[in-house]
């Protein structure tokens, strides 16, 4: 097995030391985005990025010690990076330039990262595959056949083929965990508040979170401790400073972990196969694993569309050709905003927005909207009541591998379906992460597997020490996948 190629934790400390330059990690990282070109995991370059390298490297000749020293990295195409466009894969946003940074963004530039360019997502971050781009689709580098995964596609992909060793992307109801999952790296959504979602464009507000993306812990606790913390431009953002740091097996004796009866059924075998191992490696390291029920969660793929796509027909009413968007020539007004969305969104964009109109309308609003999120409560309650009796609970990230390409297109409902494991989390706000944990063999091809950890809200942290604790016992599987 070729060497591990280098960790964000790696790279910013040869800065420091001064053995490489802002400079040559962003030239080594553009080489690697161009030979990977065919995976379609990048929608632009940053060209203001030599900028970015060249202030840092004057800060750091000013003596300022920068915790992501030069670090190359890529974050989602809804996140605004000043100067670049967000285009959130989009035609109806393709000539968007953001005029300002995210928070998150601000916070990773501020640490020294530079952002080398902007990762291919399902237009507004709808989808679990990352083919409905304007774009086109992001390839899975393990088989070009099949999806990465979605929404968040591109920012997986280039860390999953080392592009860069880390990314952001965004999580309503899955779209960290799952690509991650899908291509093997890790994935985490914190508790709803932890990072601000100043700057990132809204699909649905009150489950979206903005997550990392990396290969070990260790970068995983190095980029949460940058980018969380509250931030008063977020009404929802919360009041809690980061502590990230990667724990070792000492930290998982004793730990109490509670697998999650309702997703051990309609897995692949691989998949369980994967949780098996896991479940085993956890157990010799001393923690106790139980099975338990959240009946609930059997209803949160129905409660959350019904919340994400009404919560979407509001925040995308926005896009019409005015403020944002192309401007479309009519004779009127109307007519002039009709066609700038007929022509910018794409059909699952256009689909949420007809059933999240619906599923408020007066006469329905009851019989779905609101009882959707009763739903929610119910769930939320769910989770609560298992917290008392353990830490962190378990599930399969996603009941099977990376799926076909074109396989779920036609079928909505299959496609919802991919998030049967995720979607109870962002309801409940608590945090989760995508361990890659193994990987099944589909038709020869080896597909990675992903296992899902959750926590109560605010214990983040707990993951992070968890898959650290996995590392170190030789339960986490990641490589670069084989020929890029
Ligand atoms: N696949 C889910 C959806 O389409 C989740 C997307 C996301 O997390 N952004 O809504």
């Amino acid at each position: 097995m070729p060497d591990a190629p280098p960790t964000a934790t790696d790279l910013a400390r040869a800065v420091r030391a001064r053995e490489t330059t802002p400079q040559a990690l962003l030239d080594a990282a553009r080489a690697r985005a161009g030979a990977v070109r065919g995976l379609n995991a990048l929608i632009s370059l940053n060209d203001r990025a030599e900028e970015g390298a060249a202030r840092v490297q004057a800060r750091l000749e000013a003596g300022e010690s920068l915790p992501l020293a030069g670090v190359p990295v890529v974050v989602k195409d809804n996140l605004n990076v000043a100067g670049t466009r967000t285009t959130c894969g989009s035609r109806i946003l393709a000539n968007y330039v953001s005029p300002y940074d995210a928070t998150a963004v601000e916070r990773l530039t501020a640490a020294g990262a530079v952002i080398i360019g902007k990762a291919n997502m399902d237009e507004f971050a709808m989808g679990s595959s990352t083919e409905s781009s304007a774009s086109g689709p992001t390839l899975n580098p393990w088989d070009r056949e099949r999806v990465p995964g979605g929404s968040s596609g591109g920012s997986a992909v280039a860390v999953a083929a080392n592009v860069t060793p880390v990314s952001l992307g965004s999580d309503t109801g899955g779209s960290v965990r799952q690509p991650a999952a899908f291509t093997g790296v890790y994935g985490l959504k914190p508790t709803y508040g932890r990072v601000s979602r100043y700057g990132l464009v809204a699909y649905a507000s009150s489950l979206d979170q903005i997550g990392p993306f990396a290969r070990t812990a260790e970068d995983l606790a190095l980029l949460m401790n940058v980018i969380a913390g509250h931030d008063p431009r977020d009404a929802t953002s919360l009041d809690a400073p980061p502590a990230f740091g990667a724990g070792t097996p000492d930290d998982l004796r004793g730990l109490r972990v509670g697998v999650v009866r309702e997703s051990l059924s309609g897995n692949t075998p691989g998949v369980d196969a994967v949780l098996g191992e896991t479940l085993a490696a956890l157990r010799s390291a001393g923690a106790t694993v139980t099975e338990l029920s959240i009946p609930s969660v059997r209803h949160a793929i129905a409660a959350y569309y019904l919340i994400a796509m009404p919560e979407a027909s509001s925040n995308l009413a926005r896009y019409d050709g005015m403020v944002y968007g192309e401007r479309a020539p009519a004779p009127d007004v109307t007519g002039s905003m009709t066609r700038a969305r007929e022509q910018g969104f794409g059909p699952e964009v256009k689909r949420r927005i007809l059933l999240g109109t619906y599923a408020l309308s007066s006469g329905y609003y009851d019989a779905y909207y609101s009882k959707a999120m009763r739903v929610r409560r119910l769930i939320a309650q769910d989770f609560a009541r298992a917290f008392a009796s353990v830490d962190v609970l378990v599930t399969p990230t996603s009941p099977f591998p990376a799926f076909r390409r074109g396989e779920k297109t036609s079928d909505p409902l299959a496609m919802y379906a991919a998030d049967v494991d995720t979607v109870a989390i962002n309801l409940a706000g608590l945090p989760a992460l995508s361990v890659p944990a193994g990987f099944e063999v589909v038709d020869g091809v080896r597909l990675p597997v992903g296992i899902q950890f959750i926590a109560p809200a605010l214990k983040d942290e707990l993951l992070v020490t968890l898959a650290g604790g996995l590392e170190g016992v030789g339960a986490v599987r990641v490589e670069v996948a084989a020929g890029y």
